[in-house]
């Protein structure tokens, strides 16, 4: 399985457009030691022809003309993609669907609640139905299996798990309570025709031992990397929500990702979704050292796995 990582920034990208923090005006000014990155996207392919998309960022059209295994091949309008699976209802991880409105058939694999949010609460969504036969909605339990079907009967094997039950913010508070929690925010892991498997969590609100058996049979993880600290943005901005009151399990503490996942020693480990703030992304820092020591990496934008 090639899994190609498109974009590997939280939300707002690195630099984000209007911030000035350290890392961002560092980077502007040209000193920093470190690369920009893009919002999270990441793309999975078994049989060299039909990726599949793990989310949908608001970056995603120069995402696909920055990986030319992305782009149409045959005469007129066509694509290799094959399909989206969404992980949650985020407008990081959804809004690129917007991007891929021009007629385009393909599936989209997501939760019952997080298609009616879409379909039935945001209507610019109705431009991906526009014409008969163009995107179709295939509804997934939030724990349980499926495939993402190829051409040629290949597929991926795909298995999926509840990691938290908060909707995104636009969802109302009435509306949250109507749909299933356990829809709101799911983990992947991905299957190999090898056998070999990929965990894909951009966003994990907490690790504990279940998630931890589930990560040490998995021989790569994209894992969330959005914070370094609990009240990284509070002491950059003065105010505002801790890393975990977002739903992110900050790296580094006593109850972080280095610390709580030190114990998996099957998987190669990679940070994903990396806030713009999180000072892990400059390269001649302690954070940085402290990251690559204890066996992980920061994933990059243009990187390409295989598994
Ligand atoms: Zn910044």
């Amino acid at each position: 399985m090639l899994i190609n990582i498109l974009g590997s920034a939280a939300g707002g990208g690195f630099p984000q457009w209007n911030c000035n923090c350290r890392n961002c005006r560092s980077l502007r000014d040209g000193t920093f030691k470190g690369r920009p990155r893009t919002q999270t996207q990441v793309a999975i392919c078994q049989d060299n022809r039909t990726w599949f998309l793990l989310n949908a960022s608001p970056d995603l059209r120069t995402q696909i003309e920055a990986t030319p295994v992305l782009h149409p091949r045959n005469h007129g309008r066509n694509s290799p993609i094959g399909g989206v699976l969404l992980t949650s209802g985020d407008i990081d991880q959804v809004a690129g669907l917007l991007s891929l409105r021009e007629l385009q058939p393909f599936p989209i694999y997501c939760t019952p609640s997080i298609r009616r949010i879409l379909q039935e609460d945001n209507s610019m969504f109705a431009m991906l139905n526009r014409v008969p036969g163009q995107v179709s909605w295939t509804d997934i339990s939030c724990d349980g299996r499926f495939c993402l079907q190829g051409e040629r009967g290949v597929g991926i094997d795909c298995r999926v798990f509840s990691l938290g039950s908060r909707f995104p913010a636009y969802v109302s508070p009435d509306r949250s309570l109507a749909l299933k929690q356990g829809d709101a925010l799911l983990g992947v892991i991905a299957s190999s025709s090898s056998g070999r498997r990929m965990a894909y969590m951009p966003a994990v609100p907490d690790a504990d031992d279940s998630l931890l058996e589930q990560l040490e049979e998995t021989d790569l993880l994209l894992f969330d990397g959005t914070f370094w600290s609990d009240d990284e943005l509070i002491r950059m901005q003065g105010s505002g929500s801790t890393a975990g009151e977002m739903g992110h399990i900050p790296v580094s503490g006593a109850d972080g990702s280095l610390r709580k996942l030190a114990g998996l020693r099957r998987p190669r480990k990679v940070f994903v979704h990396i806030n713009n703030t999180n000072p892990m992304l400059d390269e001649s820092g302690p954070e940085y050292a402290q990251v690559r020591a204890a066996g992980w990496e920061v994933a990059e934008d243009g990187w390409s796995l295989d598994l």
